[in-house]
Protein backbone atom coordinates (compact mmCIF):
# COMPACT_ATOMS: atom_id res chain seq x y z
CA UNK A 1 0.00 0.00 0.00
CA UNK A 2 1.39 3.64 -1.15
CA UNK A 3 0.55 5.76 1.84
CA UNK A 4 1.77 8.87 -0.20
CA UNK A 5 3.81 10.22 2.37
CA UNK A 6 6.83 11.61 -0.17
CA UNK A 7 7.74 14.85 0.78
CA UNK A 8 5.05 15.15 3.16
CA UNK A 9 6.42 17.26 6.03
CA UNK A 10 6.06 15.85 9.70
CA UNK A 11 6.62 17.33 13.10
CA UNK A 12 7.58 14.32 15.85
CA UNK A 13 7.85 15.57 19.26
CA UNK A 14 10.23 14.01 21.32
CA UNK A 15 11.24 12.59 18.72
CA UNK A 16 14.92 11.24 19.73
CA UNK A 17 14.05 8.45 21.79
CA UNK A 18 11.73 5.80 22.30
CA UNK A 19 8.31 5.58 20.91
CA UNK A 20 8.87 9.31 19.31
CA UNK A 21 12.21 7.95 17.41
CA UNK A 22 10.58 4.87 16.19
CA UNK A 23 7.60 7.27 15.28
CA UNK A 24 10.40 9.52 13.18
CA UNK A 25 11.96 6.92 11.38
CA UNK A 26 8.96 5.05 10.09
CA UNK A 27 7.62 8.55 8.86
CA UNK A 28 11.23 8.99 7.51
CA UNK A 29 11.17 5.54 5.71
CA UNK A 30 8.51 6.49 4.00
CA UNK A 31 9.45 9.23 2.31
CA UNK A 32 8.58 11.90 3.99
CA UNK A 33 10.44 15.20 5.37
CA UNK A 34 10.39 14.69 9.27
CA UNK A 35 11.08 17.32 11.83
CA UNK A 36 12.11 15.63 15.41
CA UNK A 37 11.28 18.06 18.36
CA UNK A 38 13.42 16.99 21.38
CA UNK A 39 15.68 18.27 24.11
CA UNK A 40 17.93 15.72 24.17
CA UNK A 41 20.52 17.16 21.49
CA UNK A 42 23.17 14.31 20.97
CA UNK A 43 20.77 11.82 20.51
CA UNK A 44 18.62 13.88 18.17
CA UNK A 45 22.11 14.26 16.01
CA UNK A 46 22.56 10.62 16.12
CA UNK A 47 19.82 10.00 14.97
CA UNK A 48 20.08 12.82 12.14
CA UNK A 49 23.32 11.31 11.00
CA UNK A 50 21.07 7.86 10.88
CA UNK A 51 18.58 9.01 8.54
CA UNK A 52 21.25 10.57 6.49
CA UNK A 53 23.01 7.08 5.99
CA UNK A 54 19.53 5.29 4.76
CA UNK A 55 19.14 8.43 2.52
CA UNK A 56 15.74 9.96 4.71
CA UNK A 57 15.67 13.23 5.78
CA UNK A 58 14.92 14.14 9.20
CA UNK A 59 16.41 17.01 10.86
CA UNK A 60 16.55 17.35 14.70
CA UNK A 61 14.95 21.22 16.55
CA UNK A 62 16.54 20.78 20.01
CA UNK A 63 14.31 22.55 22.45
CA UNK A 64 12.33 22.30 25.86
CA UNK A 65 8.65 21.79 24.66
CA UNK A 66 7.50 23.91 27.96
CA UNK A 67 9.57 27.06 26.33
CA UNK A 68 6.56 28.47 24.21
CA UNK A 69 8.81 30.85 22.41
CA UNK A 70 11.39 28.19 21.49
CA UNK A 71 8.26 26.31 19.97
CA UNK A 72 6.96 29.34 18.11
CA UNK A 73 10.58 29.56 16.46
CA UNK A 74 10.60 26.06 15.76
CA UNK A 75 7.85 26.11 14.06
CA UNK A 76 8.00 28.95 11.86
CA UNK A 77 11.60 27.61 10.95
CA UNK A 78 10.16 24.26 9.92
CA UNK A 79 7.64 26.32 7.92
CA UNK A 80 10.19 28.19 6.13
CA UNK A 81 12.74 25.38 5.63
CA UNK A 82 10.29 22.81 4.61
CA UNK A 83 7.78 25.08 2.94
CA UNK A 84 4.56 23.87 5.13
CA UNK A 85 3.58 20.65 8.08
CA UNK A 86 1.19 18.45 6.75
CA UNK A 87 1.40 15.97 10.14
CA UNK A 88 2.05 16.99 13.77
CA UNK A 89 2.45 14.03 15.94
CA UNK A 90 2.31 15.04 20.13
CA UNK A 91 4.47 12.23 21.66
CA UNK A 92 6.29 13.81 24.35
CA UNK A 93 5.75 12.82 27.83
CA UNK A 94 6.46 10.79 30.85
CA UNK A 95 4.93 9.33 34.14
CA UNK A 96 6.63 11.17 36.42
CA UNK A 97 4.61 9.74 39.00
CA UNK A 98 3.06 13.03 40.62
CA UNK A 99 0.76 11.77 43.20
CA UNK A 100 -1.86 13.22 45.68
CA UNK A 101 0.81 13.45 47.94
CA UNK A 102 2.37 15.90 46.02
CA UNK A 103 1.80 19.92 45.94
CA UNK A 104 -0.78 21.43 43.65
CA UNK A 105 2.52 23.07 42.50
CA UNK A 106 4.26 19.90 41.68
CA UNK A 107 0.80 18.45 39.90
CA UNK A 108 0.66 21.03 38.01
CA UNK A 109 4.35 20.87 36.75
CA UNK A 110 3.56 17.42 35.44
CA UNK A 111 0.67 18.71 33.51
CA UNK A 112 3.26 21.40 32.05
CA UNK A 113 5.42 18.47 31.03
CA UNK A 114 2.77 16.24 29.64
CA UNK A 115 -0.48 17.93 28.77
CA UNK A 116 0.32 21.83 27.89
CA UNK A 117 3.35 21.34 25.00
CA UNK A 118 0.52 19.52 22.75
CA UNK A 119 -1.80 22.48 23.23
CA UNK A 120 1.21 24.84 22.29
CA UNK A 121 2.39 22.46 19.04
CA UNK A 122 -1.21 22.54 17.57
CA UNK A 123 -1.62 26.21 18.45
CA UNK A 124 1.63 27.11 16.44
CA UNK A 125 1.19 23.97 13.90
CA UNK A 126 -2.47 25.05 13.08
CA UNK A 127 -2.12 27.95 10.36
CA UNK A 128 0.13 25.08 8.34
CA UNK A 129 -2.32 22.04 8.81
CA UNK A 130 -4.96 24.35 7.47
CA UNK A 131 -3.26 25.07 4.46
CA UNK A 132 -2.38 21.31 3.96
CA UNK A 133 -5.51 19.91 5.28
CA UNK A 134 -3.43 17.84 7.47
CA UNK A 135 -3.21 15.41 10.20
CA UNK A 136 -2.26 15.28 13.85
CA UNK A 137 -2.00 12.20 16.06
CA UNK A 138 -1.74 12.80 19.58
CA UNK A 139 0.01 10.15 22.01
CA UNK A 140 -2.27 8.85 25.31
CA UNK A 141 -1.77 6.33 27.61
CA UNK A 142 -3.51 3.37 29.14
CA UNK A 143 -3.40 5.22 32.76
CA UNK A 144 -6.11 7.61 30.84
CA UNK A 145 -8.65 4.82 30.77
CA UNK A 146 -7.47 2.27 33.64
CA UNK A 147 -5.84 5.07 35.99
CA UNK A 148 -2.53 3.43 37.62
CA UNK A 149 -2.19 4.43 41.09
CA UNK A 150 0.39 7.36 42.51
CA UNK A 151 0.31 9.36 39.26
CA UNK A 152 -2.39 11.57 39.28
CA UNK A 153 -0.56 14.37 37.02
CA UNK A 154 0.06 12.22 34.50
CA UNK A 155 -3.52 10.17 34.41
CA UNK A 156 -4.94 14.07 34.24
CA UNK A 157 -2.77 14.97 31.07
CA UNK A 158 -3.07 11.55 29.77
CA UNK A 159 -7.13 11.96 29.86
CA UNK A 160 -7.06 15.62 29.01
CA UNK A 161 -5.51 14.55 25.41
CA UNK A 162 -7.79 11.89 24.98
CA UNK A 163 -10.44 14.84 25.44
CA UNK A 164 -8.79 17.22 23.34
CA UNK A 165 -8.64 14.89 20.55
CA UNK A 166 -12.60 14.82 20.27
CA UNK A 167 -12.80 17.88 21.19
CA UNK A 168 -10.09 19.08 17.83
CA UNK A 169 -11.54 16.24 15.45
CA UNK A 170 -14.80 18.35 15.96
CA UNK A 171 -13.31 21.86 15.69
CA UNK A 172 -11.11 20.97 12.62
CA UNK A 173 -13.49 18.95 10.81
CA UNK A 174 -14.62 21.97 9.01
CA UNK A 175 -10.79 22.63 7.78
CA UNK A 176 -10.64 18.98 6.73
CA UNK A 177 -8.00 18.12 9.30
CA UNK A 178 -8.33 15.18 10.81
CA UNK A 179 -6.94 14.29 14.45
CA UNK A 180 -6.61 10.88 16.05
CA UNK A 181 -5.28 9.54 19.28
CA UNK A 182 -2.90 6.58 19.42
CA UNK A 183 -3.02 4.97 23.03
CA UNK A 184 -0.04 2.50 23.84
CA UNK A 185 -0.16 0.21 27.21
CA UNK A 186 3.07 -1.25 27.63
CA UNK A 187 6.05 -0.89 25.41
CA UNK A 188 9.88 -1.06 26.51
CA UNK A 189 11.19 2.45 25.95
CA UNK A 190 14.18 4.09 27.95
CA UNK A 191 11.85 5.76 29.86
CA UNK A 192 10.34 2.09 30.83
CA UNK A 193 13.39 0.91 31.06
CA UNK A 194 14.24 3.56 33.95
CA UNK A 195 11.18 2.13 35.50
CA UNK A 196 11.73 -1.24 35.36
CA UNK A 197 15.16 -0.66 37.15
CA UNK A 198 13.81 0.32 40.16
CA UNK A 199 11.98 -3.20 40.78
CA UNK A 200 13.94 -5.60 43.23
CA UNK A 201 13.79 -7.76 40.83
CA UNK A 202 13.90 -5.87 36.99
CA UNK A 203 13.93 -9.31 35.35
CA UNK A 204 10.76 -10.83 37.30
CA UNK A 205 9.08 -7.35 36.70
CA UNK A 206 9.62 -7.97 33.00
CA UNK A 207 8.49 -11.55 33.14
CA UNK A 208 5.57 -10.36 35.25
CA UNK A 209 4.65 -7.57 32.98
CA UNK A 210 4.72 -10.19 29.67
CA UNK A 211 2.40 -12.16 31.19
CA UNK A 212 -0.10 -9.77 31.70
CA UNK A 213 -0.71 -8.87 27.94
CA UNK A 214 -3.56 -11.39 26.45
CA UNK A 215 -2.02 -11.15 22.86
CA UNK A 216 1.52 -12.94 22.59
CA UNK A 217 2.07 -11.98 26.23
CA UNK A 218 4.78 -9.81 25.22
CA UNK A 219 5.14 -5.89 25.38
CA UNK A 220 4.29 -3.93 22.28
CA UNK A 221 7.08 -2.98 20.08
CA UNK A 222 8.08 0.59 19.64
CA UNK A 223 7.31 -0.61 15.74
CA UNK A 224 4.00 -1.58 16.23
CA UNK A 225 3.11 1.86 18.06
CA UNK A 226 4.98 3.48 15.06
CA UNK A 227 3.57 1.86 12.07
CA UNK A 228 0.13 2.82 13.59
CA UNK A 229 0.88 6.28 13.76
CA UNK A 230 2.13 6.51 10.23
CA UNK A 231 -1.22 4.64 9.14
CA UNK A 232 -3.52 6.95 10.75
CA UNK A 233 -1.79 10.41 9.65
CA UNK A 234 -1.67 9.25 5.87
CA UNK A 235 -4.48 9.85 3.50
CA UNK A 236 -4.86 6.00 3.57
CA UNK A 237 -6.83 6.60 7.00
CA UNK A 238 -8.92 9.69 5.34
CA UNK A 239 -11.92 9.04 6.71
CA UNK A 240 -10.73 8.56 10.04
CA UNK A 241 -10.89 11.36 12.70
CA UNK A 242 -11.69 11.60 16.48
CA UNK A 243 -10.75 8.22 17.14
CA UNK A 244 -8.43 6.52 20.38
CA UNK A 245 -6.81 3.61 18.90
CA UNK A 246 -4.97 1.15 21.75
CA UNK A 247 -2.38 -0.58 20.23
CA UNK A 248 -2.03 -3.04 23.39
CA UNK A 249 -2.01 -6.32 22.78
CA UNK A 250 -5.69 -6.64 24.20
CA UNK A 251 -4.61 -5.13 27.77
CA UNK A 252 -6.80 -2.87 28.36
CA UNK A 253 -9.83 -4.26 26.90
CA UNK A 254 -10.22 -8.02 26.99
CA UNK A 255 -11.59 -10.06 29.41
CA UNK A 256 -9.56 -10.39 32.71
CA UNK A 257 -9.99 -14.04 32.35
CA UNK A 258 -6.93 -14.15 29.54
CA UNK A 259 -4.54 -13.15 32.08
CA UNK A 260 -5.75 -14.84 35.21
CA UNK A 261 -4.37 -18.48 33.50
CA UNK A 262 -0.50 -17.16 34.07
CA UNK A 263 -1.15 -20.26 37.16
CA UNK A 264 -3.10 -22.23 34.65
CA UNK A 265 0.17 -22.26 31.94
CA UNK A 266 2.58 -23.32 34.24
CA UNK A 267 0.76 -25.94 35.63
CA UNK A 268 0.57 -27.23 31.66
CA UNK A 269 3.94 -26.50 31.09
P1 LIG B 1 10.97 8.27 26.43
O1 LIG B 1 11.66 6.98 26.19
O2 LIG B 1 11.29 8.99 27.72
O3 LIG B 1 11.20 9.27 25.21
C1 LIG B 1 10.57 10.53 25.23
C2 LIG B 1 11.47 11.57 24.58
O4 LIG B 1 10.80 12.86 24.69
C3 LIG B 1 12.82 11.73 25.31
O5 LIG B 1 13.85 11.97 24.39
C4 LIG B 1 12.55 12.95 26.20
O6 LIG B 1 13.72 13.62 26.59
C5 LIG B 1 11.70 13.81 25.27
N1 LIG B 1 10.96 14.84 26.01
C6 LIG B 1 10.13 14.65 27.06
N2 LIG B 1 9.68 15.84 27.52
C7 LIG B 1 10.22 16.79 26.72
C8 LIG B 1 10.15 18.21 26.69
N3 LIG B 1 9.45 18.91 27.60
N4 LIG B 1 10.82 18.87 25.73
C9 LIG B 1 11.57 18.18 24.81
N5 LIG B 1 11.69 16.85 24.81
C10 LIG B 1 11.04 16.16 25.75
O7 LIG B 1 9.37 8.05 26.47
P2 LIG B 1 8.46 6.95 25.69
O8 LIG B 1 8.28 5.79 26.58
O9 LIG B 1 8.96 6.77 24.30
O10 LIG B 1 7.06 7.74 25.68
C11 LIG B 1 6.63 8.49 24.55
C12 LIG B 1 5.13 8.77 24.69
O11 LIG B 1 4.44 7.53 24.80
C13 LIG B 1 4.79 9.56 25.96
O12 LIG B 1 3.75 10.47 25.69
C14 LIG B 1 4.29 8.48 26.91
O13 LIG B 1 3.36 9.00 27.84
C15 LIG B 1 3.59 7.55 25.92
N6 LIG B 1 3.43 6.19 26.44
C16 LIG B 1 4.49 5.35 26.61
C17 LIG B 1 4.27 4.07 27.10
C18 LIG B 1 5.39 3.07 27.29
O14 LIG B 1 5.11 1.95 27.71
N7 LIG B 1 6.62 3.41 26.99
C19 LIG B 1 2.98 3.66 27.44
C20 LIG B 1 1.93 4.54 27.27
C21 LIG B 1 2.15 5.80 26.76
P3 LIG B 1 14.38 13.24 28.05
O15 LIG B 1 14.94 11.86 27.92
O16 LIG B 1 15.37 14.32 28.26
O17 LIG B 1 13.24 13.27 29.04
Amino acid sequence: MDLELKNKVVVVTGGAKGIGEGIALAFAEEGALVAALDRDEPTLRRLAHRAVAEGWSLTGFPLDLRDESAVSAAFGEIERRFGGIDILVNNAGGNDAVGLHHSPAEFVASLERNLVHYFTCAHFALPALKKSRGAIVNISSKTALTGQGGTSGYAAAKGAINGLTREWAADLAQHGIRVNCVLPAEVITPMYEQWLAKAPDPAAARRQLDLTIPLGRRTTTIREVADLVVFVASSRASHLTGQILCVDGGYIHLDRALTAPVTHLKKSE
